[in-house]
This record gives structure tokens, sequence and C-alpha cells, in this order.
């Protein structure tokens, strides 16, 4: 089973849930039956009590979970139902951890974030993962973030026991204009940094534009970050969200992942898509 995950850099609201739902449309179309789950790191076991102002609408699935809407995406994009198991929460992996602890399935032992919580987590998504040929991860937050770290740890894990071929890290970040117009690669560069920092190093960088990166743009960015340049892709401001597939697929996003995931020989020709 392949894994992509994909995580976001610089700052939220970037359109990592997108550019994500849109990977997994094209390997999809490709003829893979694709999966997602999303990561969110707050300590609300579900979305069922939070405020819609704040947070916008609670998704609700056929089985009844209340989960982030960012689910909807999935569902809609994937043409796939989804579980509340699709939506890892810190809440929900803590207090599972904290249930066994209490019920003293851990024997004695010191409960901690590593390892306990982190198996949980790479449980959680081994399970969700099932039946599936690619699962698409998606960490909610932005890297750095405190809330972020045991699920960035346990994906630091996560690609250690997977096969090189079956993993493979994403990173969206925001790729903003100086004043006289002129892209800006150095929050992509501190956000790679920042993954770095904790053992993660990228396989694809996405950066949000509103328009397309330009061809010196993304070399700056390669080169910066440990990449070929045709790893780097841009996802400029679409007016419907539902061209951000084709729009990537224009640049070859596909291409790349497949390649990347020795998918190649197993996909649809591109005139069956
Ligand atoms: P994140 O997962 O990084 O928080 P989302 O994927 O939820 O971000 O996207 C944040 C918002 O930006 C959403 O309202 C989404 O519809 C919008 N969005 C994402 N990608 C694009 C794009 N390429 N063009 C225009 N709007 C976009």
């Amino acid at each position: 089973r392949k894994f992509i995950f994909v995580t976001g850099g610089v700052m939220s609201g970037l359109g990592k849930g997108i550019t994500a739902a849109s990977t997994g449309r094209l390997l999809a179309n490709a003829g893979f039956d694709v999966t997602a789950v999303k990561v969110d790191p707050y300590l609300n076991v579900d979305a069922g009590t939070m405020n819609p102002y704040e947070h916008g609408e609670v998704y609700v699935l056929k089985d009844g979970g209340e989960v982030d809407l960012d689910l909807g995406n999935y569902e809609r994009f994937l043409g796939v139902d989804m579980t509340s198991d699709h939506n890892i929460t810190t809440g929900k992996t803590y207090q599972h951890v904290i249930e066994k602890e209490r019920a003293g399935d851990y024997l004695g032992k010191t409960v901690q974030i590593i390892p306990h919580v982190t198996d949980d987590i790479k449980r959680r998504i081994r399970e969700a993962a099932d039946g599936s040929d690619v699962c698409i991860v998606e960490i909610g937050g932005t890297v750095g973030d405190i809330e972020s770290m045991p699920f960035l740890e346990a994906l630091r894990q996560f690609a250690h026991e997977e096969e090189d071929d079956d993993f493979l890290l994403t990173h969206v970040t925001l790729v903003p204009n100086s004043k006289n117009g002129e892209q800006k690669t150095k929050p992509t560069q501190h956000s790679v940094k920042e993954l770095r920092s904790i053992g993660l190093q990228p396989d694809i960088l996405v950066g949000r534009n509103a328009e397309h990166l330009e061809q010196s743009t993304k070399a700056k960015i390669a080169q910066f970050c440990d990449v070929p340049t045709e790893a780097v892709f841009s996802n400029p401001d679409v007016e419907d969200i539902y061209h951000v597939p084709l729009m990537v697929e224009d640049e070859g996003l596909d291409e790349f992942v497949m390649a990347r995931l020795g998918l190649i020989g197993e996909a649809l020709p591109k005139s069956e898509r």
C-alpha cells in the first residue's frame, strides 16, 4: 500500500486539503482505489462540539461521525464514503491511550507520547488505509506548531517502517509576492528547514501563489530545499476549486507521484482516464 502524506508550512488555510484531494482524484482517475485520512491536531475528540462560526460547518458522515468539513472535500473529490475513523484527532488518540492506561493494558509501563501515542496514531492511519491502493493523509495545522508534533513524529517513524516507494511526503507552502511582484521563496525555505529539523525531507513541494510559479522560482526552491525542479509544483488561485485537479495534472503532478511510488506500470493509460 502507498501512503502520501501532506503537510503545510508558513500558515494554515493555504489549500493543503484541496491539494491532497486533487492528488487523490488524479490517482483515482488512473485506476487506483484511493482513500484519505484527515489528521486534526486539536484536543476536541471530534468536530461535533465546535463552533461553526469559528471552524466552518461540522460535516456528518454516513456512520454518524461528526468530522472536519475537509472530509466533505475528500468524499466529493474521491467519490468515496468515509467513516469517522478517517478523521484522527489528538482528542481521539489521547482518549484511547488514557482509557487503555486506566484499564491496565500497558502493564505498569510509563505511558508516553513516544511510543504510546505515536503508535496509536500509526495504527489508526494503517487501519483507515485498509483496502485501498493509496491512502492520502493530510496533517492539519502548520509544521512547527506544538500541536502537530506527535503526528509529525509518527510520520517520521512511519517513513522508516515503510518501503521507500510506499511513502511520499508533499509539503504545501506559501510563495508570497514582494511589493515589486517578485515571487519570494524564503518562507518556503524556512518551513522546509523546520521539517528537516524533525527528520522529514519532502519529496514534493507545492507553492501557493495567486499565479503559477515561475520557472526561476521553482529552480530556487529546488536548490534550497533539496528536491529536483520537477518536484516543485504550482497551485495558483482558481475561481472553482474543482479545477485544481486539472491544473496540477497539467504540471504533471500525477505522473511525478506515480513514478516516485512505482505505480506507472499499473496505471491506466492516459487515454482511458
Ligand atoms: P488548508 O487545508 O491548508 O487549511 P484548504 O484546502 O482547506 O486549506 O483551503 C483553504 C481555502 O482555500 C478553502 O476555502 C479552499 O476552497 C480555498 N482554496 C484552496 N486551493 C485553492 C485554489 N487553488 N484556488 C482558490 N481557492 C483555493
